[in-house]
């Protein structure tokens, strides 16, 4: 069971973050992409069906180079298990003993697999997944084949997850509904402190007495347009955020030739584009510098953007493309955050059955689901997240075919 981690000595040093090895072949990288959706896919040959890891430019089987990557089930046997208690790769060194098996996936290949402490001794079923590790590459982890209670908390299974247990969150904006949805969300999934953005702190907003009165939560009044605030607020908490949500966004119902001038155009880039931009660059560098401060080290930087970041929803057509700017700086957010082992997760939503998609017929994603999203994809470790049935469909349409995707949401 996972302790409560104890106050930290502040005359202790900082330990640096260190990262496991991240060479990977190319190949390699399609693994790394199904695990960070969340998907265990391995390879398989259209030909003759064999599923093979590690990755492969040929079937191992027939040569074939047809291969794809495909859902895979996840059932195993435990065939055999070790400790290791010593390494020569410092990330490993530091985190010893570290337990390792070798697991036959009921699909095939045999693979080596980090150990659940709950996995006993071999033999034994297993259910294998695979997750990201910190240096950002696909790793397999094998787990009790039966779920039990607290599992999240294994020791080795938190260094490939982001969960919030224990930790401390900033929500960047809680007067929406789904602010507030995730700061309840948060809360429940055992947060210690969740501090709660809200600009124009002088005006009251509905929701307000009841988020003030949950125990975890301190209100900070923080907005992301305003770069001395945001300095002030990170001076001030910075130190302390292992979990980062940017979630403030403006979001208005323009086209291009529907409104004159830019003053809804440039209000959203201010929060969703420059927004990100001010809080990168001053709760980055704290961030970056607590990625390896024990059990509960700084590991997550969640953005919240929005489906139409991959193409433009031209009724939407500025928010739409205000989210591109804000996909295009995560992903250079990740780059620089991967080093320290903090994770950058990029949510992508549909439609949110809120004030500005009132028009929009439904499916839309309720604030409750898709805050139930975002912690769901802290648990698992999870990098890009398409919450609900739309985001998953377009998802699907954009993977297969980017342009098709630009037409349907133009016509
Ligand atoms: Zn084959």
């Amino acid at each position: 069971m996972l302790e409560r981690p104890k106050r930290k000595n502040p005359v202790l040093r900082t330990r640096l973050p260190t990262l496991p090895p991240a060479a990977r072949s190319r190949i390699a990288l399609g693994l790394t992409a199904a695990a960070a959706l969340g998907r265990f896919e391995l390879q398989q040959c259209r030909v003759c069906g064999t599923v093979q890891y590690p990755p492969r430019e040929a079937c191992q089987n027939c040569l074939s180079v047809e291969l794809a990557w495909r859902a895979q089930p996840q059932g195993g046997e435990l065939l055999s298990a070790t400790v290791l208690h010593h390494s020569n790769d410092l990330f490993f060194r530091e985190r010893l003993p570290w337990r390792l098996g070798l697991v036959r996936l009921d699909c095939g290949p045999i693979v080596v697999a980090h150990l659940h402490e709950r996995v006993g001794a071999a033999p034994a079923r297993v259910s294998v997944d695979v997750k990201l590790d910190r240096a950002g590459q696909a790793v397999m982890v094998a787990l009790p084949s039966e779920e039990n209670a607290n599992m999240a908390e294994d020791r080795q299974l938190r260094e490939f997850t982001c969960d919030p247990k224990f930790r401390k969150v900033l929500v960047t904006d809680g007067k929406s509904a789904f602010g507030q949805a995730l700061v309840k969300s948060l809360a429940r999934a055992g947060a210690d402190l969740v501090w709660v953005g809200h600009a124009e702190p002088w005006k009251k907003f509905a929701g307000f007495e009841e988020l003030k009165a949950l125990p975890a939560v301190t209100l900070l009044p923080l907005d992301v347009t305003d770069s001395k605030n945001v300095r002030e607020a990170a001076a001030e908490i910075g130190g302390k955020v292992d979990i980062l949500v940017n979630n403030a966004e403006v979001h208005r119902t323009h086209g291009i030739a529907n409104r004159a001038g830019v003053d809804a155009a440039r209000a959203e880039m201010d929060v969703n584009y420059f927004g990100l931009l001010r809080l990168a660059q001053e709760f980055g560098p704290a961030m970056r510098s607590r990625g390896a401060d024990g059990q509960a080290s700084a590991v997550a930087w969640v953005n919240v953007l929005s489906i139409y970041a991959l193409a433009n929803f031209p009724p939407h057509g500025t928010f739409s493309a205000s989210k591109a700017a804000a996909y295009s700086l995560a992903q250079c957010l990740r780059a620089e955050m991967r080093p320290a082992g903090v994770r950058v997760v990029n949510v992508f939503p549909g439609p949110i059955d809120d004030e500005w998609n009132q028009l929009l017929p439904p499916p839309k994603l309720a604030p409750a689901g898709l805050a139930g999203a975002v912690v769901k994809a802290l648990q698992e470790g999870t990098e890009d997240v398409y919450p609900g049935d739309v985001a998953q469909e377009w998802l699907a349409r954009w993977r297969d075919n980017p342009k098709a995707l630009e037409k349907e949401l133009s016509t």
